[in-house]
């Protein structure tokens, strides 16, 4: 068929006029132009389906439907290269309660209000590092159709894990369980050798995962002793990261000990999530391999308070929490005096969604300029996630994903916490300015 679809829709009387012309002018106080780091005054950004078509001085244009932010500050939208949609702490009791009770749906349902919070929280886009059962496959899917409304997602599908290893789904589970349950493999992320671990990425191409994340050391919310221990061997490593590129997918790597994260980075991975253990030869390591840093500071300050409410964690975890999670914010501080490349990424989801923007002031309480975390949120999220020429600032011909604050961030990196208005696909999903 080579009929044009909107002749045959006027000829036919079904539309009068083409409805995908409709412009939106969104007027500025104050534009970032992120690359350059400095604001803009008064400009307006002009969008049409779904684009930034142009980006001009406010006086120079009149009459047109507008969106008055004179009185703000806009921002690209914001981007979490780590979080969890489909699940919110919550103390070990009910974690354990919810395990063995709800069915996938109830889970899926329950990430709706996740994913809502996380948008009007100013996050436009989210890279989603691990779920069960496909679960932030399908939210993707339904964010796109519009059933539900969140962020932009880039999906791992299931996380990557060994027999025993951080996101092996049988973990905590007695022999009896396990045993009914039965050992899970490749399509549920547990791999065990060279060939397992290629069977895993190929299940994360076919369920339509858009990258990949494996557990390249032990962590701390798994119901397992050690924290930080090394979980892949280096063939293992090397055959998911040359597998992983067949396919062209990116890989993440969780990891907390030392050893794992040398491993993984030498492997060729592109972020190292968390980092904690990292000493300067893994330093030297990101910056001869040109990969990513995602701190994820907020999960470890969050972890780290909980540790110290009883029962709040189970035994096998409090200790973990306790001991990793206060390390990550000095890690951070090493690594950017080091000049590593930082994405900013939060893990929400240890701590409850909507929260994520408060990593931008554990990151500045760390040394970094409130110029550099809102690039970490942007530009290098963008570059990280492939995205650079569509997502991470405000330029014609990227997608209309906008926010604005009232008080300027670059003074105050905590204003990022308020945000009055959301845009994102040129549609206004949330508007709280004056
Ligand atoms: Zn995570």
């Amino acid at each position: 068929m080579t009929l044009r679809p909107h002749f045959v829709l006027l000829a036919l009387g079904l539309c009068s006029a083409p409805s995908f012309a409709q412009q939106t002018v969104v007027d500025c106080g104050k534009l970032l132009d992120v690359k350059a780091g400095v604001w803009r005054d008064k400009m307006s950004v002009v969008i049409e389906n779904k684009q930034i078509k142009s980006i001009v001085p406010s006086q120079s244009l009149t009459g047109e439907q507008r969106v008055d932010l004179s009185g703000y500050h806009c921002l690209p939208g914001l981007i979490d290269m780590h979080v969890h949609l489909s699940d919110e702490t919550k103390p070990q009791v009910e974690q354990f309660r919810s395990t063995l009770t709800l069915d996938s749906a109830d889970i899926a349902f329950r990430s709706i209000k996740y994913a809502e919070r996380t948008l009007m929280a100013g996050f436009t886009s989210v890279r989603d590092l691990g779920a069960s059962d496909g679960l932030n496959i399908s939210l993707k899917r339904a964010i796109e159709n519009g059933d539900v409304q969140g962020p932009r997602m880039f999906t791992a599908g299931k996380s990557i894990a060994t027999t025993g290893g951080h996101a092996d789904p049988s973990n905590g589970y007695n022999r009896k369980l396990r045993n009914a349950l039965g050992k899970p493999g490749p399509e549920d992320g547990v791999v065990n050798g060279v060939e397992s671990a290629r069977e895993a990425i190929r299940s994360r191409y076919q369920e339509g995962a858009d990258l990949i994340k494996i557990t390249a050391t032990a962590g701390v919310l798994s119901q397992a002793s050690s924290g930080d221990n090394t979980q892949f061997s280096d063939e293992e490593l090397q055959a998911i990261v040359s597998t992983a590129k067949d396919y062209g997918f990116r890989v993440a790597a969780h990891a907390h000990g030392n050893e794992g994260i040398k491993r993984a980075l030498r492997a060729g991975i592109d972020s190292i999530e968390h980092g904690t253990y990292m000493d300067d030869e893994a330093i030297a390591l990101f910056k001869q391999k040109g990969a990513w840093y995602v701190p994820t500071i907020s999960a470890g300050r969050f972890v780290a308070d909980k540790a110290k409410i009883d029962n709040y964690y189970s035994p096998l975890v409090q200790p973990k929490a306790a001991a990793i999670g206060p390390r990550i914010q000095s890690t951070f501080a090493r690594a950017i005096k080091a000049g590593v490349k930082i994405a900013f990424g939060t893990d929400a989801g240890v701590f409850p969604h909507g929260d994520n923007a408060k990593e931008f002031g554990y990151m500045v309480e760390a040394g970094m300029t409130p110029l550099a975390a809102i690039r970490s949120a942007t530009l290098s999220a963008a570059e990280l996630l492939n995205q650079s020429q569509r997502l991470g600032s405000l330029e014609a011909g990227f997608a209309a994903d906008m926010i604005a604050v009232k008080v300027d961030p670059l003074k105050d990196v905590k204003a990022l916490e308020s945000v009055a208005f959301v845009m994102k696909d040129g549609r206004v999903v949330k508007s709280q300015h004056k």
